[in-house]
């Protein structure tokens, strides 16, 4: 058994020697570069070849991520891009054994099945972003069909992939790809490259990308964050919501972020975040109510102060009933509201009275009515 293992790690090494003795004349640097955003240019038969203008996206983008972070107070720190051994940016030009039309199927795995086996093996691929670039298509497809689409690989690996079609390719598709790649969601604030690929990074992306290990020049990768049992979710008003959820990190934690899980019709889409410090603690992030259905998950991650990240979808939730406190609903709340709670105090009942819908009326409910004032 210790044999056949050896065996087949040497031909592993071997086939990789092979590879990038192959690929030796576009880049020689780092056969196995980390935190790199590494780029292909993908290009079917009878498509066009790739132009100058891919280098100089790329740094452009590299740019505008170094500037926004400099503007939010990280300082001009940005993303490597694989670069020859003389520090020229590049990418990986590579022909497609078939025409356009056949990768507009499938888009990624079956541009992936003719890419180099090193680009894509989990083990040397999870710690780069990959950003394929397809010529001669104007979409690329998975289960449904975009411009451009990106993400990133959950647990214990930090990187991601980004596949944009070479017609729809410019300089705001490309920030807002990357930004998957590294975590980041979708926003509906306007002006925001995770809203319309437009061109501003919103604070807790650049508080996020500020410990990302691509942004960072420490790599301690253990004791990743973990989730303990018990989330909550409660009603705190007529229209918000609050996720509380607990979680330990023996490395401190730096920041949590909650996002709508994707559904027919509706966006993936930032609910909210929180900054988050101490080994364990319980996160509040509060959600407006009309962000949310029945039925709807929520993902959440988290991040430790040195970059490492968990992730959990809470599934097919239901939501809790508001809470209303103008209890005679004349438009205001006030003593009136709170004199119809106090006339109830004590009693087991599921009326209006009942606040906070736990099906006793007491001090809880009173106080959520005097905060209210
Ligand atoms: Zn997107």
């Amino acid at each position: 058994m210790k044999h056949i293992t050896h065996t087949s790690t040497r031909l592993f090494l071997i086939t990789l020697t092979i590879l990038f003795t192959l690929l030796g004349f576009v880049f020689t640097a780092d056969a196995n570069p980390t935190y790199t955003v590494r780029t292909v240019y993908f290009q079917p038969t009878g498509a066009p070849g790739p132009t100058r203008k891919i280098i100089e996206l790329l740094i452009q983008s590299q740019d505008f991520y170094r500037a926004e972070m400099e503007r939010h107070g990280y300082g001009p720190k940005t993303f490597k891009l694989e670069t020859d051994g003389a520090g020229n940016v590049g990418f990986y030009p590579i022909r497609g054994k078939h025409n356009a039309d056949y990768y507009v199927t499938d888009t990624y795995n079956r541009i992936k099945s003719e890419l180099p086996r090193a680009f894509t093996l989990p083990a040397l691929a999870k710690d780069n972003v990959l950003v394929i670039i397809v010529s001669g298509v104007s979409i690329v497809c998975g289960t449904d069909c975009k411009r451009a689409y990106g993400g990133y690989y959950l647990g214990d690996n930090t990187g991601g992939f980004a596949l944009i079609a070479n017609e729809a390719l410019d300089l705001r598709v490309l920030n807002h790809e990357i930004g998957h790649t590294f975590g980041l969601k979708h926003t509906t604030h306007a002006g925001a490259i995770m809203y319309t690929g437009s061109d501003i990074l919103l604070d807790y992306e650049a508080r996020w990308l500020d410990r990302h290990h691509f942004f960072s020049d420490t790599h301690i990768r253990s004791g990743a964050p973990q989730f303990l049992e018990n989330q909550e979710i409660i009603a705190i008003s007529e229209d918000k919501l609050r996720f509380k959820i607990n979680v330990n990190s023996e490395n401190g934690l730096h920041q949590a972020q909650l996002t709508r899980g994707k559904s027919p019709n509706r966006l993936d889409l930032v609910l909210g975040t929180a900054e988050i410090e101490g080994t364990s603690t319980t996160i509040q992030v509060d959600v407006d109510r009309s962000d949310l259905i029945d039925g709807d998950s929520v993902d959440i991650q988290i991040m430790d102060i040195h970059g490492n990240t968990a992730s959990k979808t809470l599934s097919n939730i239901t939501l809790p009933k508001p809470v209303i406190v103008d209890i005679n609903t004349d438009g205001v709340v006030n003593i009136q509201d709170l004199v119809l709670v106090a006339a109830r105090l004590g009693e087991t009942w599921d009326g209006k009275e009942d606040v906070n819908n736990d099906g006793i009326v007491n001090i809880l409910d009173l106080v959520l009515v005097t905060n209210a004032f």
